[in-house]
This record gives C-alpha cells, structure tokens and sequence, in this order.
C-alpha cells in the first residue's frame, strides 16, 4: 500500500492524506482547507489525486483546515461516504455552510478589485477573476454523504480495512484515526492522529492514546516548543478583563475560533459569573456560526468531561448567563462597532483573517484603550500572526492602521498538545512504530520536533513534502 501527503506537509493548513491499497481502494484522511499565506490561492486549487477516484474520505474532526475542502472534492466529481464521528458530522453542516458563504465573499471582493485595477490602470494587461472553489448550494449533497461513529466503535470501510475512533480532546468530536489494513498475509496498523488536545482543558475529556500502529501520522503544530502554562487560566485573563473595560474603559477583543475556543470561553465566564467574580461588562459573541455552534455543543453530551457533566447539574446553560448577548445581525453587530462603552467582544475569525473580527479591529487598532487578546494558534501570514510577531502597523480593508491597541497572548487556551505532550500522547507506541510522519506543522517547527522525538527514542521520522507518496 501507498501514502501520499497532499496537504498540511511542511505547513499547517490543509490537512489531507491519501491511503491507496493494493488492489487500488483509495482512501482519503482529512480534506482541509489551506488557510493564510500568498499562495493558499494556489494551493486550494490543485489537487495531488483525482476527486473522482477517492473511494472514501475518513475525517478527524470539523475544523475548516481539516474539512474545508470536501464540498469542493464532491463538486469535482467525489462519490463516497465521509466517516467521522456524530458530533464532527453535526459540526461540519454548520461550518462547510460557513464556509461556502466565506468563499463566494471573498472571490466577490477579490473580483472587484481586479475589476477596479483594470479600470484605473493598465487596460492591456490580463488580469483573471476567480470563481469560488465552491457555493452553498453543494453543501446538501454533502452532509448526505456523512456517516456518523461514536468512538472506540471498530467499523470496517473495505472488506480489508477497519477503522477506529478515539477522543482526541481537540475539540467537540474531535478524534484520532487507526487503520488496521490486511494487505495480502500482512496486517498494517496505521494511526492518523488528528490534531491532539490537552488534559485538564475544559469541556471536553483528555485525549485518549491511539492503539499501537506501525507507522503514525502525528500533528507538531506545537512540536517546538512546551506551553508555559497549564489550560484555563483564569486569573490571567481576570487581569486582562480588568485591566481593559475597568481602569482603560475599553473594549477587550478576543479572536476565537467559532467552534471550540468561543464555547471555551463563555463557559470559562459563566463560571466567574456565578462565583460572583466577572465584573459587571456586556459580553457579545459576534459570530452568527458561534450561536449554531454553541446550540451544536449542548446537544452532544456524549462528549463532555465529567466536570462538565456535574456543573450541567448546578447550571443548566453552561454557555450563557445575564450579562452575555449571542450576535447574529448584522445591525445589531455593527451597533456594538460604532459603541466605544467598554465591552467584551469575542468574534471570529480566531486567526483575525477573515470574518465580523476584522471590522472591529478596524475600529479599535488605532486606541491604546483597547487591548486584542489572542487565545489560539495563528499562522504566520495571517492578521493574528502579524500581530502576535510585533507589527507596528496592519492593512486592514486596504487601509493601513497603526497598531496603537494592547496585544495579550495566552497560550495557556491553546487546544493543541505541545512537545511535550505529544511525545506523552504516543509514549505507548515506542516499541511498535516502525516510522512517524510528521504532518500539520511549519517547517522549521518540524524539524526541531525531529530532534526532539530523536533524543526522545524515535529514530525514524520522516517529515514529508506536498506529494511525496511513501510505500509501506
Ligand atoms: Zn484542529
């Protein structure tokens, strides 16, 4: 059999891997889309394989760089099941929808500055309008192809190739993939690992060791470094709260993932509200995906964490208390744009590139009374990314902003395991690996994490490049 990486090699976007047997079955782990970064353009345009020959997509869990491009896979002739677990199923119709919508959006507006660029200046040059990599009206024939698993349920998708989910503790239905493939007398274990979470985060259990495979496909978005600090800490972010809406009077942005990280941080809220410790601010979450996410995440209990589980007992709403106001309009999202009362504003997109974050970054990236708390990872060619690095100025909307705005940074919200972690995370497959990739990390993360798993007993790591097919 075959492996060939097709995305997230050597980055950390656009997660996709493909599994070819011998008698030609191929099976696709992951369909993301590629995120930030000149030639995600490019790169969301090509594919390393044929749509149309992909026997079945197995996919590890809802976020766009994980899932991003399977309605563009159906639209270019895909006819398969996707297999995941129910609660990734029920998160994908909400998020693709999203998607969809974001694509048609941004191919419009890129569509109208060239246009515009044509008008103005060189009439003679040739200038290419895009069509989006897909619309809203695939998504349908989409989620009918969605099959749904709970985890640590063996299932088979070919007469010679079981499949298993684990709680990977990432996010809602998040999971690590094992693959037991008979290949002729030979058995071969496979283990994708998905995006691996962390212990003690909230809402969600800790991620759960895969069964012992033969070769490993391992995430190293953090495979460079150790978290300075343990999950959920809320003392740190009581400080940044108070600090801006109390003695600052102003608006404290945090750019959260719609899925996952939002839910996380309400809920961390209406904790401190009901200890009586949340000061006494408006809380808005501007996202309309946010509002179907978070009604998504309290109709799967079956993932919960049993912390959760009991505080559910003492407050039935985990996600909502007084002083919290769920956005979907437009109007009312633009009426909290032009307030400049003091307020809480938690809005996507988690990386500041796309979404209602960057209008109200827009409106308070110039006043130093206002402070940008970044809880996630961000990729390096995107808005978070750049600010995170220290810029001193940002194009938003073609203008370009000075960055007189407070940048706080806690890691300690991070969904994704460090160094450390994940070499904890596989410590039981130390005698049965016979080779690790390494997918979904920046390059010269990648390569100190191969130093990092050398010294740690694991001598054989490849980490592989957009394309590159191993036979196993
Ligand atoms: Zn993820």
């Amino acid at each position: 059999m075959k492996l060939k990486f097709c995305g997230a090699a050597r980055h950390v976007t656009g997660s996709a891997h493909l599994i070819t047997l011998d008698d030609g079955y191929k099976i696709l782990l992951d369909c993301g889309l590629n995120q930030g970064g000149k030639d995600a353009w490019e790169r969301n345009n090509i594919w390393h394989f044929e749509p149309s020959e992909i026997n079945c997509l197995i996919l590890s869990h809802s976020h766009i760089d994980h899932c991003g491009r399977i309605p563009q896979l159906v639209k270019d002739g895909f006819k398969g099941a996707i297999y995941t677990t129910h609660a990734t199923r029920s998160l994908c119709a909400i998020m693709l929808l999203d998607s969809a919508k974001i694509q048609e959006r941004d191919v419009q507006y890129y569509n109208q500055k060239i246009l515009k660029k044509k008008k103005n200046r060189n009439k003679t040059k040739k200038y290419t309008l895009r069509e989006p990599l897909y619309t809203s009206e695939v998504i349908p024939e989409v989620m009918s192809r969605y099959i749904g698993y709970n985890y640590d349920t063996p299932f088979r998708v070919h007469n010679d190739v079981e499949v298993e989910f684990k709680d990977a503790g990432h996010i809602l239905g998040s999971s690590s993939v094992s693959l037991k493939i008979k290949q002729g007398e030979e058995t071969i274990r496979l283990g994708f690992t998905g995006d691996i979470g962390r212990n003690e985060r909230p809402i969600l259990r800790d991620p759960v060791q895969m069964p012992e495979a033969d070769y490993l496909i391992c995430e190293s978005t953090y495979g460079g470094k150790e978290h300075e600090l343990p999950p959920a800490q809320t003392d740190k972010f009581l400080s940044c709260l108070h600090h801006t809406c109390i003695e600052k009077q102003g608006k404290l942005l945090i750019p959260a993932f719609s899925v996952g990280r939002t839910q996380e941080i309400v809920y961390m809220m209406d904790q401190l509200y009901n200890a009586g410790k949340l000061p006494k601010i408006p809380v808005y979450v501007d996202s309309p995906l946010a509002v179907n996410a978070t009604q998504i995440f309290g109709a799967h209990p079956e993932c919960y964490d049993e912390a959760l589980s009991e505080y559910l007992l003492v407050d039935k709403d985990p996600f909502g208390f007084n002083s919290l106001t769920y956005v979907k309009s437009v109007e009312e999202s633009k009426a909290i744009n032009a307030s400049t009362k003091p307020a809480v504003i938690i809005s996507a997109s988690g990386m500041m590139n796309a979404g209602r974050i960057k209008h109200h970054m827009f409106n308070t990236i110039e006043d130093p009374k206002n402070t940008f708390l970044i809880v996630g990872y961000c990729a390096p060619d995107t808005a978070g990314g750049i600010l995170r690095a220290g810029a001193t100025e940002l194009k938003l909307f073609g203008e370009v902003k000075q960055v007189n705005v407070e940048i706080e940074v806690m890691e300690s919200f991070s969904a994704h395991a460090d160094r450390k972690e994940i070499v904890d995370f596989i410590s039981n497959q130390k005698s049965s690996l016979k080779k690790m990739f390494l997918v979904h990390g920046e390059h010269p993360t990648q390569l100190k994490f191969k130093d990092y798993l050398h010294e740690a007993g694991y001598p054989d790591v490849e980490i592989p490049g957009p394309g590159q097919e191993f036979e196993l």
